[in-house]
């Protein structure tokens, strides 16, 4: 039975895309089977993995409104043991039709169920909000991934983000996981990224797993996207790129951990 783990912060531009897709790569480079599921209207990580949303006729939309089958919709991206659910424009009206619909919150988990077999880690970019679908994503997974920008108001609105994360748990989901905290846009040439570590650190200690992995501010990682390419594969050299492999490396450390201690 596969994981399903959500990139969550309803702050924009933190790096939810970037390590989403990058953390697929990663796992799929273990061997690991992998889907990355793009929940935003944006479509960055469809874009950002090359496929181009205007030759798409179906998508999420369709799976989440008329319970079209998700495995119908499934992309290979031409990478190894990774696959994907791109997004459609359409999506962007989807909250206002799940208020209409029964079981609004649960229709991803439901569609997810039998895929959950089918892979063992399926990662959900989310948009940066806490709207419908981002609670289809929480209700849906066993934990949440909270990218985190190295900047001056990084912990604004976290509040926020943990209170409906502790919602969730009250009613939808109540084994939902906060799977950790990952620090992203690093600079080490400024005081401040160093400041932020240091705050972001003492904030959880004791309380959730912020990855020792920090991911350092690197061009290739914002060019890859431009490419169609995750930046592992982009330019498998780079620091970005580097950064990443480790933090796929320490997730999966961390899940043997937790699978010894269960
Ligand atoms: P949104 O909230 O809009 O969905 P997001 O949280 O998904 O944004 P990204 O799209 O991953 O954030 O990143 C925002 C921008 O910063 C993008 O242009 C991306 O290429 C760039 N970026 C992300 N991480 C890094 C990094 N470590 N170094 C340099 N640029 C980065
Ligand atoms: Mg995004």
């Amino acid at each position: 039975m596969g994981k399903i783990i959500s990139v969550s912060n309803q702050k924009g531009g933190v790096g939810k895309t970037t390590t989403a897709i990058n953390l697929s790569a990663g796992l799929a480079e273990h061997g690991h089977k992998v889907l990355l599921i793009d929940t935003d209207a944006q479509g960055n990580s469809t874009s950002g993995l090359g496929i181009n949303r205007e030759n798409i006729s179906l998508g999420l939309h369709d799976a989440i409104i008329d319970e079209f089958p998700l495995i119908e919709i499934i992309i290979d991206t031409g990478y190894e043991n990774f696959h994907a659910i791109p997004s459609t424009r359409d999506l962007s009206g989807v909250d206002a039709e799940l208020f209409q619909i029964e079981r609004r919150e649960r229709r991803l988990k439901e569609g997810l169920h039998i895929l959950k077999q089918e892979y063992d880690y399926i990662i959900i970019d989310c948009p940066p909000s806490l709207t419908l679908l981002t609670v289809n994503a929480l209700t849906a997974a066993d934990s949440v991934l909270i990218p985190l920008q190295t900047e001056y108001y990084a912990l604004e609105g976290l509040g926020q983000l943990l209170g409906a994360i502790n919602l969730i748990r009250l009613g939808l989901n109540p084994d939902l996981a906060i799977e950790g905290i990952v620090l992203t846009m690093f600079d080490k040439r400024t005081r401040l990224s160093m400041q932020v570590v240091n705050e972001v650190q003492c904030f959880f200690r004791d309380r959730e797993y912020v990855f020792d992995t920090i991911i350092p501010r690197n061009v290739r990682l914002s060019e890859a996207p431009s490419y169609g390419k995750p930046a592992l594969y982009y330019d498998p050299s780079s620091i970005g790129a580097q950064a990443y492999r480790a933090l796929s490396k320490e997730f999966l450390k961390k899940q043997a951990g937790m699978l010894s201690v269960c």
